[in-house]
């Protein structure tokens, strides 16, 4: 479904990603894990061109890109086959919940209001929230908030979703509520790239775990692989410590 190679981004002289790679099949879950720093939030950032490359190879739907030199029409393309949960949620704080999952469809997609107000309300009922419709952002705590997020980028259908840490802004005890989203989500088929902390999530759910240091990938695997039996001197050391 999508692969992507030979990734490199540099801010100003700190070598932020190093030749880093990846592909993912239909209804694959992969995490991303690795030290504060290690390149994760960037290299998924750079998979739907939020931060451009310095060079790099994607394959996806049958393009084939140029990361340093997207043109318009490959970003538009792949936007239009992703969809981003970011760690801050991102709601348009004026906006109701309906009108906040609505919005990528009818000015994102071109849908008709009715029918982008039927999906949406469909999303929004998949992740719990569709008693809350009406409501702003502000008058949600920060699990309802994301929960949000996540319906929005459910609502478009996309080929794969990107989480860039979704649950590190939540205090612990909304944490719960949104990876069982997240479970859901997973248990239901969806295409799914995830950098996060959350271990357990990640042993369970992963189809494949990627194993991230100092902009390079030192070791990935299936879970029981990275888990049960990591080879990398690395990995075992920052999973000694997080476990
Ligand atoms: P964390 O788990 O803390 O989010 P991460 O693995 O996701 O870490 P990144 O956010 O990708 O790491 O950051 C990698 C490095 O790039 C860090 O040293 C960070 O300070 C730096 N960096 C990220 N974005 C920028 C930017 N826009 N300008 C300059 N430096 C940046």
């Amino acid at each position: 479904l999508l692969s992507i190679k030979h990734v490199r981004k540099s801010f100003g002289d700190l070598e932020v990603l190093k030749d880093v790679h990846m592909d993912i099949e239909k209804g694959d879950v992969v995490v991303i894990l690795g030290p504060s720093g290690s390149g994760k939030t960037t290299f998924l950032r750079c998979l739907n061109f939020l931060e451009k490359a310095d060079a790099g190879e994607m394959d996806f739907a049958g393009m084939h890109i140029d990361l340093s030199h997207p043109s318009t029409k490959d970003i538009t393309a792949v936007r239009k086959k992703t969809a981003f949960v970011f760690q801050g949620y991102n709601l348009f704080a004026n906006k109701t919940v309906l009108e906040n999952v609505t919005l990528g469809l009818t000015t994102g997609r071109g849908m008709k209001k009715a029918d982008a107000e039927a999906i949406a309300r469909d999303a929004l009922q998949r992740v719990g929230m569709a008693e809350r419709m009406d409501y702003y952002p502000s008058q949600l705590s920060g699990g309802q908030q994301q929960r949000v997020g996540i319906a929005r980028a459910m609502a478009v259908k996309p080929d794969v979703i990107l989480f860039d840490e979704p649950t590190s802004a939540l205090d612990p005890e909304l944490v719960g509520e949104v990876l069982k989203v997240m479970r859901d989500l997973a248990k239901a088929g969806t295409t799914m790239i995830v950098v996060t902390h959350e271990m357990k999530f990640a042993r369970d759910v992963a189809t494949h775990v990627i194993f991230m240091d100092g902009g390079v990938i030192v070791e990935e695997g299936t879970s029981e692989d990275i888990f049960e039996h990591p080879k990398e001197e690395r990995t075992k050391k920052f999973l000694h410590r997080v476990l």
